[in-house]
């Protein structure tokens, strides 16, 4: 208990609701089964016995602070998110939204969904039209705790694998306190002898839950940012290029990803990047951490098969700050380990989260099977990939490119990519892609003051030109609706055993 008095957010709590709070913290299951396996976890080598009590102290931390909101919530009518934040005033007003979607998950809080519906004008096929179009408002409120109440037990992610709905982005593996988790980017394997049943796997997992009303919640108190229900928060839009040669040569659009990782291993903003390099087989994307700058050109360029990047977060656990860059669901993940605590050594070092826009990614054997099937070429002759105006596009070693409509790739899509809703990476600091701008230049979106200052320190450098995404065509509309086409048709998760739980409560 001694590190409560230690952390500023309960500064203005008194003693006493502090000590119970606490008390009934420590009960929860997730920190009781982390306390009970210290051995186990000791052995596996992952966290010093420093480490493991200072992740132990933000466990307990973050639960105490969670049972102290819901004790504010006690009685109180449904409330959006933000206005709960602004009545608790002694919590850090994100920490407040990301507690109330926990407690929603651990079983104590509800979620009233206000569906409205309103009359729009829109432009179809060039023609004005009134459009209805419905409208979601989502308000909390703590549940009729029974006596006998039972905290929601987390179990492990094996539950999102098994309903075909991982998306192997491997952040759970760099979790697991007891390494347990194996993922690669098709398979996902848990040792269940040597699984504590800790939950924190699930609790960080993108598919496990939805943060989507924290991420806009929490985008919604920044009074400064821009909002849009298209492609979320954020400061600024641009359309951007590097203007060094040599990044160029290995980049796939306008080299803005490759630039900005230039300038912060350059300026010692960080010390190391994680990405994904070609592995041994090409086109098979391998993740790597690079801390030589000499080593960062081979990442350039988009490798369309999945990989699981999160999976080797915890091997950067030797560097102070690193960045790392990844696609939107690789966002969220990161996102979600804010959830429970920021206690997690390797968690605590993320500086920079680069996002990277991504309407679907591959199998590699269905980057394969495409080049072979729709185009009859040998891979090993393709050395670009791209998707661009509503074509697959290949270029081969003689300089020649082909193309298929995209519709006719899309069936050698991953399956698990249909349960994906976010195009932009709306979890990052800075998100990149090509829709919206031309050919050799990228759509930058800066989600956050962090993403801002990181764009113009890179152009202040000399790595980037840019303009403004507003003025560019087809820019920013472009952008917003084919965010808005992936949402409207991203497929609702269904967790096969949650389902089953949820049936036997009713
Ligand atoms: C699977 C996938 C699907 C995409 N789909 C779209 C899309 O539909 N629309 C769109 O506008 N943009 C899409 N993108 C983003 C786009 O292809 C470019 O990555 C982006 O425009 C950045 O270009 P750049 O020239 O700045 O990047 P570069 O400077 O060339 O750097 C590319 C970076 O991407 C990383 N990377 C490459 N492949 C992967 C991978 N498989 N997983 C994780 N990281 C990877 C590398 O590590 C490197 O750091 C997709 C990217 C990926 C990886
Ligand atoms: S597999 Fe999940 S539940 Fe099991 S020990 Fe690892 S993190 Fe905990
Ligand atoms: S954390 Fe990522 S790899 Fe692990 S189960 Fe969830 S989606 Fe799959
Ligand atoms: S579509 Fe979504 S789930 Fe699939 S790779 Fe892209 S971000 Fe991940």
């Amino acid at each position: 208990m001694v590190q409560i008095s230690k952390n500023s957010n309960f500064n203005g709590i008194t003693p006493k609701n502090l000590m119970d709070a606490t008390y009934e913290a420590v009960e929860n299951f997730q920190i009781r089964a982390f306390f009970e396996a210290k051995d186990e976890i000791l052995e596996t080598g992952k966290f010093s016995e420093e480490e493991f009590y200072e992740l132990l102290d933000a466990m307990i931390d973050a639960e105490t602070e969670r049972k102290l909101v819901l004790d504010s919530l006690i009685g109180k009518e449904p409330l959006f998110l933000e206005e709960i934040a602004e009545t608790l005033k002694d919590f850090p007003a994100e920490n407040v939204i990301r507690d109330i979607i926990y407690l929603k998950e651990q079983g104590y809080i509800e979620e009233h969904i206000e569906i409205k519906t309103k009359t729009v004008i829109k432009k179809i096929k060039g023609e004005e039209k009134e459009v209805e179009e419905k409208e979601y408002f989502y308000r909390y409120q703590v549940k009729d705790i029974p006596d006998d109440f039972i905290e929601h037990f987390f179990e492990p992610v094996s539950i999102v694998f098994d309903s075909e709905v991982c998306c192997q982005c491997g952040w759970c593996s760099s979790i697991c306190p007891v390494n347990a988790i194996s993922v690669t980017a098709d398979t996902l394997e848990i040792n269940d002898e040597i699984c504590i049943k800790c939950g924190l796997c699930y609790s960080v997992c993108p598919r496990s839950f939805s943060i989507e009303q924290v991420g806009k919640s929490i985008n919604k108190l920044d009074k400064s940012l821009n909002f849009s229900e298209k492609i979320n928060g954020y400061i600024n839009t641009y359309s951007a290029s590097t203007t060094k040669d040599d990044i160029k040569e290995v980049r796939q659009d306008g080299g803005i990803v490759t630039s900005l990782l230039e300038y912060l291993l350059k300026d010692k903003l960080v010390d190391a990047i994680v990405a994904v390099q070609h592995s041994e087989e090409k086109w098979k994307p391998e993740p790597v951490i690079v801390d030589d700058l000499k080593d960062l050109y081979k990442t350039g360029g988009t490798k369309y098969a999945n990989a699981s990047t999160l999976a080797i977060i915890d091997k950067a656990k030797e560097y102070n700050n690193i960045a790392v860059v990844g696609t939107p669901c690789m966002m969220n993940a990161i996102e979600k380990g804010n959830l429970f605590s920021s206690g997690v050594p390797f968690f605590k070092n993320i500086k920079y989260k680069i996002g990277l826009f991504c309407m679907e990614s591959f199998p590699y054997e269905g980057v394969l099977g495409l080049i072979k099937e729709q185009f009859e070429q040998d891979f090993n002759k393709v050395t670009k990939m791209d998707i661009s105006s509503g074509k697959f596009i290949i270029y081969l070693d003689k300089g020649e490119d082909l193309n298929v409509p995209l519709k006719d790739v899309k069936s050698y899509a991953r399956h698990n990519c249909h349960f994906c809703e976010d195009l932009t990476a709306d979890y990052a600091d800075i998100s990149v892609g090509s829709i919206g701008s031309g050919s050799g230049w990228s759509s930058v979106i800066t989600r956050n003051k962090k993403g801002e200052e990181l764009f113009k320190g890179a152009s202040k450098a000399g790595l980037i030109e840019s303009k403004n995404l507003k003025d560019v065509k087809p820019g920013q509309p472009l952008l917003e609706r084919i965010a808005g086409i992936k949402r409207k048709n991203c497929k609702s998760i269904e967790l096969k055993k949650e389902k089953e739980r949820s049936d036997n409560n009713n």
